[in-house]
């Protein structure tokens, strides 16, 4: 299918591994120019690389942190005009809901809430003035169903959520769509690092704590970066206008609710 974007241009933060590269990946191949962002540079200019090399895009790579003010800044100068924001930031750390002091929360409010909103303000106004734009935040399947050791995510996922379903609703009428993304386990860094901690947890090898995470998804496996980069790319298309305030859930069916 012709996504019907060829030539557009996309921000893509944190987009050197994971979810957010899928993202990238699948935007280049339907023709769009990239502005790419992750802390370290080296695996950032890889990624860059290899999609220059496989689908002829201009890619635009900018190492920072995208938590924070500076850093935002200089994604933003390179990217300013884009047609398409995708916000990623890697997720907080997890443990107990009695653990986190105020420092905590604020971090991850900035890293997964704050942070969102001020990409979509710095860029809605450009959007609105073309009379197109397409907004997608990669979230959680915690906004759907909470994760009890993941209470940071909870929180500030929940926050950004409430603030994309009003504001979709006022972008609407100018041709710009916003929706959220809500990975349940995907085959990433990420999922190794939670894995990882479930190992220690319980003594068991990395094998038997991926199958029996696995097990508790209907589909029986993880999810990967390609089938979620698929999803944003059609959420990024012509042909998704219509689809307004979605929280769209790609979890292999893990969360066990009816809507
Ligand atoms: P990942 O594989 O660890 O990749 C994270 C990417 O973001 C890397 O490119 C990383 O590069 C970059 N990054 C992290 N923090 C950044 C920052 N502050 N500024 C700029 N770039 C940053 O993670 P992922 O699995 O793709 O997860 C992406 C998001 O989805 C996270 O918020 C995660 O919590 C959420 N999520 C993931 C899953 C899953 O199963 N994978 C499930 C639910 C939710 P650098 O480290 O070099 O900056």
């Amino acid at each position: 299918m012709d996504l019907g974007i060829k030539g557009k241009t996309a921000l893509v933060t944190a987009s050197s591994k994971g979810l957010g590269r899928g993202c990238a990946e699948a935007l280049a191949a339907a023709g769009v120019n990239l502005v790419l962002n992750a802390r370290g540079a080296e695996a950032l200019e890889t990624t860059a690389a290899v999609i220059r090399a496989a689908h002829g895009v201009q890619v635009t790579t900018v190492a920072g942190d995208i938590t924070t003010e500076k850093g935002r800044a200089r994604v933003l100068a390179a990217a300013a005009g884009a047609d398409i924001l995708v916000t990623n930031a890697g997720g907080p750390p997890p443990g107990l809901w009695s653990d986190w002091s105020r420092d905590d929360f604020i971090r991850a409010l900035d890293a997964n809430m704050l942070t969102p909103i001020a990409l979509m303000q710095a860029l809605l106004p450009g959007m609105i003035g073309r009379k197109w734009g397409r907004v997608v935040n990669i979230t959680s399947q915690s906004v759907k169903g909470p994760i009890a050791q993941l209470g940071l995510s909870n929180a500030a996922r929940a926050g950004l959520t409430g603030f994309v379903a009003g504001t979709s609703r006022q972008v609407a009428e100018h041709g710009v769509t916003i929706n959220n993304m809500l990975p349940g386990i995907h085959d990433t860094d990420r999922a190794t690092a939670l894995d990882s901690g479930v190992i220690k947890a319980k003594g068991i090898t990395m094998d038997q704590a991926r199958a029996e995470r696995a097990a508790t998804i209907p589909a029986r496996r993880y999810g990967t970066s390609a089938e979620f980069g698929a999803m944003c790319a059609f959420l990024c298309s012509a042909h998704a206008g219509f689809i307004v305030g979605q929280n769209i859930l790609l979890d292999g069916g893990a969360t066990n609710v009816t809507l």
